[in-house]
């Protein structure tokens, strides 16, 4: 199957951040995969912008080393790279200071240009820089900026930031980026859920007995320590990331396709959230294993108390959900890398086979990483003469092998992201309201850890987390999908 690939508009692109980690690993290399598919425009300029001093020769050389090292796209013919990095300027800018900016004015003259600025910096410069843009008249009221996570680290410092952007720029300007929501199969849960009839009308309190979402990575904090061990997994993935899987996963059907329609309802389901019980909630980090230390000597701190997993009960008040557990975990250091959602079914009412059948549900998985894919489990007859017993089998479908070469490689979240920027499709960022009620619910919870001076659980590297985890589940006669299945 082969996609189809509309170019966007022309665009300035201005990278705040631009010599950084993530301008290196994702922003560049995936603007170069857009150029070569044909869906970056060959008048589009990139600026990066950093306090490194540096002329666009050097950054051109730095860009070509991030492509080397992290990917051109497939369908790059010889010579592409070259004619890409002709698009390429590079101006020094403290975002803190006064030169640079006409600099930069001068290399932005057309306004009737999409214009926008990605604020790749830490978020204590967030401010700066859309100060600094209106000062300089360098932003109209079309110009986009994109913000990275993280977006506060509770509600205060949140509603400081959404404070200080919007001093400067509106609501419908600003793309705060959630790079879950850039993945090709998170997006497929509203495709699923909203373009089939098969599903909907099974989704809720009715049919579905509960709801897990499984974000588990095998990697420790590595580099990140020191910034990792501020967060923990609660602030660096659930209010966030596994918050938004939840929210698509639960909410109602938008009335169209369309940014703030999708918005209200992730927003609803936020806001209907009930408050976690501590009893709720397993907090845990990893142990050392035979090639790697444990969390706290990977933090450098001996008494850290911050959680490197995480794995909670959560309920949510409303009419389609009420009663319906759902059960996020996340964590470091587990013993597989895979993102799932799935959907437990509840047993049939009434079974017209005798007790030899055993009891059997449907399950709807949804994986996100590897093998992005759906499951659907089926029970039929197991085969044979030794009467009606029945069986699970797995209807399963990956994206890869159903989609050929396209669903293979689908393009990286934040190559999307950027395209939906310059398109001025906010659908798939998060709202600043959306971002505030996610904190509101979160807040309470780690103050509570706080308060409590909560420590938590340890657990073996490579495993499925703390063993309380399980119990969390058990309690309710349930379990959680196998890691590794
Ligand atoms: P980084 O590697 O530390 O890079 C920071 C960038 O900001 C550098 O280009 C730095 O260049 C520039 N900078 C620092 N102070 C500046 C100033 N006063 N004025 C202008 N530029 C300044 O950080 P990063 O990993 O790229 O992260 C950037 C943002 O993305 C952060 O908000 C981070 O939380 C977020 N993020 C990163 C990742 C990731 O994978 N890296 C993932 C998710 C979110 P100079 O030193 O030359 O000024």
């Amino acid at each position: 199957m082969v996609s189809r690939v509309i170019p966007v508009d022309t665009f300035d692109l201005v990278i705040f951040g631009g010599t950084g980690d993530l301008a290196r690993r994702k922003i560049l290399p995936g603007l170069f995969r857009r150029y070569c598919a044909g869906q970056m425009p060959r008048d589009a300029r990139v600026i990066g912008a950093a306090r490194t001093d540096m002329d666009s020769a050097g950054y051109r050389d730095f860009v070509r080393d991030a492509i080397e090292e992290f990917g051109g796209g497939r369908d790059c013919e010889d010579g592409t790279l070259d004619a890409f990095l002709k698009q390429m300027d590079y101006i020094p800018i403290d975002a803190r200071g006064e030169n640079g900016w006409p600099e930069l004015a001068q290399h932005l003259p057309d306004s009737a240009r999409v214009r926008a600025f990605y604020f790749s910096v830490a978020p204590g410069l967030f401010g700066d820089l859309a100060e600094r843009l209106q000062l300089h008249g360098l932003a109209d009221s079309d110009s986009r900026i994109v913000v990275e996570k993280p977006f506060g680290r509770d509600l205060e410092t949140a509603k400081a930031l959404n404070a200080s952007l919007a001093e400067h720029f509106k609501e419908s300007q600003i793309y705060r980026i959630d790079h879950y929501l850039g993945k090709e199969t998170v997006q497929n849960l509203m495709a699923v859920r909203f373009g089939n009839t098969l599903f909907e009308p099974l989704w809720n309190a009715q049919y579905v007995d509960h709801i897990q979402i499984t974000v588990s990575e095998t990697v420790g904090v590595g580099g990140r320590g020191e910034y990792y061990d501020k967060s923990g997994a609660m602030r660096d993935m659930v209010q966030n990331h596994l918050m938004q899987l939840l929210c698509l996963i639960a909410m109602e059907p938008p009335a169209q396709f369309e940014p703030d329609a999708v918005r209200d309802e992730k927003l609803k389901v936020i806001r209907a959230l009930d408050p976690v019980e501590p009893h709720h909630i397993v907090r845990g980090q990893y142990d050392a294993s035979a090639d790697a230390p444990d969390y706290r000597s990977a933090v450098n701190d001996p008494r850290s108390k911050t959680e490197s997993f995480v794995a909670m009960k959560i309920g949510i008040s409303n009419w389609r959900w009420a009663g319906i557990p759902f059960y996020l975990r996340t964590g470091k250091r587990m013993s597989t890398r895979y993102s799932e959602i799935t959907v437990v079914y509840k047993a049939r009412n009434h079974s017209i086979f005798d007790e030899q059948a055993g009891d059997h549900r449907n399950v709807l998985s949804i994986r996100l990483q590897p093998d992005e894919g759906i499951t659907l489990g089926v029970t039929i007859k197991e085969p044979g003469p030794g009467g009606m017993r029945l069986v699970d089998v797995p209807l399963d479908m990956s994206f890869a092998e159903a989609l050929g070469e396209d669903g293979g490689d689908p393009p990286d979240a934040y190559e999307r992201l950027i395209m939906d920027v310059i398109r001025g499709n906010q659908t798939l960022f998060m709202r600043g309201d959306e971002v505030e009620a996610a904190w509101a619910w979160t807040d309470p919870i780690i103050n509570g850890w706080t308060a409590r001076g909560d420590v938590p659980k340890p657990y073996a590297s490579n495993s499925a987390g703390p063993t309380d985890s399980e119990q969390l589940l058990a309690r309710d006669g349930r379990a959680w999908r196998e890691v590794n299945s």
